[in-house]
């Protein structure tokens, strides 16, 4: 058997198996063997039946006492009952629906039985486990449980790994030997034997530390050589180093903080280079990067180009708008604003005067990568809250120029070492520091019981002339429950505070009735805003400074974090109110870091220990392939083994020409596969 044969060549495999097999994307046996067990089930020992414990999968031999089955009955299951024994107690087994299995079991033959026990009515029972005769067909050891689809049942898979793994000899070691003794690294094809059907505990740890090390430095290598291609590679516009930022600094009403003063420092740096400018500036809400942005823009006018500003929503956009004219007005500089909700005539005159260069920054929604908008001499391109925007937004708004210099920035903090795996293509800076005088939002975690209390303290702040925003209920079924649930509690409140101004935001709004909803809320013609999640991010209301959140259990960390950024914005003492049902200790503890921390990048390390990657990050949204076997949230301590050996492959050669790394070099394509944009 060859790795490059098709699936096909294994018995058992035909046609209709074949296409199941291809929904997981398994072709040939190559594929077969890269396609690893998510679980082990441990069969290395029979289980005494006096010991079994309620669902702890177990592995019993056992005799036959009786069988009993149920009286056939139209339209019903019908049961089939076992009673086994062995030396040590009695064990009912039971298969629903299971006619065709009456004939297998013969009172007095030994059977071997794996699942997982179950106590009803006082009597131990296994429904539905595997079984076979004893000594005949039933695997023993730490068998493989894998991931799969209809159609495949376990039994077929384990059969088809095993019988493939012959081939696994052919697998050719493809990392250099130096690689290999440093990190300790077994060999391939032990490898992948022993993470199919391990030997034992050890072997199938050091397998499992190997497979994921190779898929690892596959994704990190092949990041950072892309990430050679795209800036090392090109070209960039070279801004003037006379247009002097500092001067305009100098008339903020405040002083940036280190903080800010750094990564100013580090834009200017690259902007005047000669290299293009890939950098992502990641802060906390609050930390102040609009005035990063402000700067990066005022450097492109007076270096003699365009700058565009792209923000996720129309009343970003228009907050956007209105600061930087205001800053503009006294510089000279031309403000101009485009989105979707535009009139065709107002659209076609900020047309006219960007593609004049009239206009010299420009600020919008995405309405602004459509294709009849064209820019004079576009230098710099600015994202805000770049996790609304995928990969290929971004690009569609730097094709608007010619290699533009690019900036994005997120509030949605991430630990270093995922950011370098996120944002590959880009280099990272870091707002870490928050302006002075920034009061600490005081953060209470309380359960359902004091719900009435909570919103009594509402109501004192509101008294008080403060706002409030309180995030309804999250359902995971669907918006239109979440909608529902929002009403009702919109409904609550509007009772509750019967004279103030209660408003209600939900996602199946209008973009425009949602603006006007908002508009109102930051004009205090609003005093409540109730919602869904749906609270637009980057919104500055300084007034507003209680957050109420129902639910909060069903919030990732991160997203409190987020939520709760919308307050604390003003000179008022401001609260974040977290109402959750139940007290768990996982929801302890998650309370806990909330009212312990206000530091986004803590809370978002400890989110991601609690819940992974690909839901908070939504990984695939940037450009990282999924992974087989590695996982970014469990295994940050092997990536940064493999961080340290990936910088060291890249330095010694950038784009992987050399014949050592060309293994590696074809690991690398087939992790990322054919949509790998930025092919090597
Ligand atoms: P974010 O990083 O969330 O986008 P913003 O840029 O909106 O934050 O800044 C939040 C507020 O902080 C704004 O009102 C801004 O004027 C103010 N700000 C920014 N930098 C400083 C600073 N160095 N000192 C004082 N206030 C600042
Ligand atoms: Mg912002």
């Amino acid at each position: 058997m060859e790795l490059t044969e098709k699936v096909t060549v294994l018995k058992g495999i035909g046609p209709k198996k074949a296409q199941a097999l291809e929904k997981l994307e398994i072709r040939t046996i190559e594929d077969l063997l890269t396609f690893f067990p998510r679980d082990y089930e441990d069969r290395r020992a029979f289980c005494a039946i006096a010991d079994l414990q309620e669902d702890r999968p177990a592995f019993v031999r056992a005799k036959i006492e009786l069988v009993i089955k149920d009286p056939y009955r139209r339209g019903k299951k019908q049961i089939l009952r076992l009673l086994v024994s062995d030396n040590s107690g009695r064990l009912e087994v039971v298969f629903f629906n299971a006619r065709y299995l009456a004939d297998t079991f013969k009172v007095g033959k030994q059977f071997d039985f794996f699942g997982k026990p179950s106590v009803n009515y006082g009597k131990t029972q296994m429904i539905h486990p595997d079984f076979s005769v004893s000594e005949k067909g039933l695997m023993q050891g730490i068998l493989p449980v894998y991931p799969l689809t209809s159609g495949i049942s376990q039994k077929e898979m384990r059969l088809w790994q095993k019988t493939a793994l012959s081939a696994a000899a052919e697998m050719e070691e493809y990392l250099p030997e130096d690689l290999i003794l440093r990190n300790r690294l077994c060999d391939l094809e032990y490898a992948v034997c022993n993470v199919h059907f391990p030997k034992d505990k050890k072997p199938l740890l050091q397998g499992k530390y190997r497979l994921i090390f190779d898929e690892l430095l596959a994704l990190q290598t092949g990041l950072l050589a892309s990430k050679q291609k795209t800036v090392g590679g090109k070209n960039g516009l070279v801004f003037s180093k006379e247009a002097d930022v500092k001067e305009y600094i100098g008339t903020f009403s405040y002083e940036l903080t280190g903080a800010q003063e750094r990564v100013v420092a580090e834009i200017t740096e690259d902007l005047e280079s000669g290299r293009v400018m890939n950098r992502l500036v990641q802060g906390d809400v609050g930390s102040g990067k609009t005035a990063v942005a402000e700067i990066a823009l005022y450097k492109a006018v007076r270096s003699g180009f365009q700058g565009v500003l792209m923000a996720p929503t129309e009343l970003l956009a228009k907050q956007h708008y209105a600061g930087l004219s205001r800053n503009f007005a006294d510089h000279e500089i031309r403000v101009g604003m485009l989105t979707g909700s535009m009139t065709a005539r107002e659209k076609r005159e900020v047309l006219e005067q960007l593609a004049s260069g009239e206009i010299q920054i420009l600020v919008g929604t995405h309405a602004i990568i459509q294709p009849d908008v064209v820019f004079h001499k576009l230098g710099l391109v600015i994202t805000d809250e770049q996790h609304r925007f995928g990969v290929k937004q971004r690009a569609a708004l730097s094709e608007k120029g010619d290699n533009p210099h690019v900036l994005v920035m997120t509030a949605t903090p991430i630990p270093r070492t995922l950011a370098v795996i996120l944002y590959g293509d880009l280099d990272v800076s870091v707002i870490d520091e928050l302006p002075p005088g920034r009061q600490k939002i005081i953060t209470r975690a309380v359960d359902e019981n004091q719900r009435d209390h909570c919103y009594g303290f509402v109501e004192k702040e509101l008294r008080k002339g403060r706002q409030a925003y309180v995030v309804a209920p999250l359902i995971d079924e669907s918006e239109v429950l979440d909608v529902k649930s929002a009403e009702e509690l919109y409904e609550e409140l509007k009772a509750r505070f019967a004279d103030q101004e209660v408003a209600l935001l939900h996602g199946a709004m209008k973009q425009q009735q949602k603006d006007a909803v908002m508009t109102q809320f930051y004009e205090n013609r609003i005093q409540v805003l109730v919602s869904t999640v749906v609270i637009e991010v980057g919104i500055n209301v300084p007034n507003a400074t209680i957050m109420v959140i129902e639910n909060a259990e069903r919030f990732g960390l991160a997203q409190l974090h987020q939520l709760r950024g919308r307050v604390g914005r003003g000179s008022h003492q401001s609260y974040c109110v977290l109402i959750s049902k139940g007290t768990s200790e996982i929801a302890l503890q998650r309370a806990q870091i909330m009212a312990d921390s206000q530091d986004g990048f803590y809370i978002a390390e400890q989110d991601l220990a609690l819940r992974g990657p690909g839901e908070i990050f939504g990984t695939r949204q940037h450009g990282v392939p999924d992974l087989s076997i590695a996982d970014l949230a469990k295994h940050i301590k092997i990536l940064n083994d493999v961080k340290k050996e990936a910088d060291l492959i890249i330095s010694e050669d950038p784009f992987l020409e050399s014949e050592k790394y060309a293994g590696l070099k074809k690991r690398i394509a087939k992790l990322f596969g054919e949509d790998f944009s930025l092919k090597l």
